[in-house]
């Protein structure tokens, strides 16, 4: 009997010493600044771009800014269109060349670091991160939906972007430069922001009933129909670096788990390879054991005598560093080469903007 109870003790024991003694980690409070200072960037690019349509408007009339190419960012399908358009035929297309731009950041943000973007930058994953965390204090608690429900609710953002790749992959290079050229492809980002400056009952009840379902379920959204995470989900399977716990130094407390808010195994697994994994770190935040669970690049073998893994742990400071990098340097060089703004005629756009709600789509 006494070896039967000796051995979790002794274990007991071990695990207690393994317990970190170091200061809060610091991921959460980085991410944090790093996503209010994208909502801060994306609402001065909204405003800058609102005021520039409000002057196109009024004929060249009032208060004229330039028209901000970032707000680009917000059309990821002419994005991947035009990283198409680029494949085929080598040359950086003239309309909306930032969409493709940022687009491709994003990519490469997934194939380097997960879905970084999702957690780190993207302002609808920030709302919907602060909805959930509302709802959660409101409720007690989000709801858990059950698997029978969760997986085929998944698969809808997979729909979603097989049916823009299904459209997009039969589109020839002319096929695009086509479709950008007529009036609807030119002011896309315009009819946008009238979508929502001129927004329908219906439209306003959905987007009501998405808030609410936000609040309610963990990154309702994000998880269940955002074709733009669904790519870059699959974009991050390529990623190097991943989450990865050491079973020996985890002491099975489930803490990761149960924090993570794409509801992971984190405590069963030795790495996170899912397309749902956002890089977020709140499992690494959360965790107390030293060295058991770490954002790192692909695991080595530790040279002679130890032959334990050894890791390369990415942090935060650093992982901020690639995506200001990646984003950053993307656009330096596009700008420096002439490939940032779409170079219409001030007459052009006035006429254009003024008649956006006029241009409809070429298929329809
Ligand atoms: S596994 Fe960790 S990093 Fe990935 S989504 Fe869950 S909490 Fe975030
Ligand atoms: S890896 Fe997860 S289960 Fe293991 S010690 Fe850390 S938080 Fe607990």
């Amino acid at each position: 009997m006494e070896t039967v109870t000796a051995v979790p003790v002794q274990r007991q024991v071990e695990r207690k010493k393994l317990v970190r003694r170091l200061g809060p980690d610091s991921s959460q409070k980085m991410r944090r600044i790093v996503q209010w200072l994208f909502v801060a960037l994306n609402g001065w690019l909204g405003v800058q771009f609102l005021f520039w349509v409000r002057y196109c408007e009024r004929g060249g009339e009032g208060f004229n800014v330039p028209r901000p190419a970032g707000a680009e960012g917000w059309l990821p399908i002419a994005g991947l269109m035009n990283t198409k358009y680029l494949l085929l035929t080598g040359h950086v297309p003239a309309i909306h060349p930032a969409a493709m731009v940022l687009f491709i950041a994003f990519m490469l943000m997934s194939l380097l670091l997960k879905k970084a973007f999702c957690s780190w930058l993207c302002p609808v994953g920030t709302l919907s991160e602060q909805l959930w965390t509302v709802g959660r204090k409101v409720l007690g608690r989000n709801l858990p939906l059950p698997k029978w429900l969760d997986i085929p609710l998944r698969g809808l953002k997979y729909l979603l972007l097989g049916f823009f790749v299904f459209v997009i992959g039969t589109m020839s290079a002319e096929a695009i430069h086509d479709f950008m050229s007529t009036p609807y492809g030119l002011v896309a980002d315009v009819k946008m922001l009238n979508f929502f400056r001129d927004i329908g009952q219906t439209a306003a009840i959905v987007i009501g009933l998405l808030v609410l379902l936000s609040m309610l379920v963990q990154n309702f959204w994000c998880r269940y129909l955002c074709p733009y995470g669904a790519l870059l989900g699959l974009a991050s399977l390529f990623s190097p670096a991943k989450i990865r716990r050491d079973a020996e130094a985890c002491i099975d407390c489930g803490k990761c788990a149960r924090a993570c808010p794409s509801h992971l195994s984190v405590d069963q697994l030795v790495q996170i390879r899912s397309v749902e994994c956002t890089a977020c770190m709140v499992c690494v935040a959360v965790c107390q054991a030293q060295d058991a669970l770490q954002f790192s690049l692909v695991p080595r073998k530790a040279p002679a005598p130890s032959e334990r893994w050894r890791r390369r742990t990415i942090r935060p400071a650093a992982f901020v560093a690639v995506l200001a990098c990646i984003l950053f340097g993307l656009v330096l060089v596009a700008k420096a080469t002439g490939h940032w703004q779409t170079n219409l005629p001030r007459e052009m756009y006035i006429d254009l903007v003024s008649h956006a709600n006029d241009a409809t789509h070429p298929g329809m």
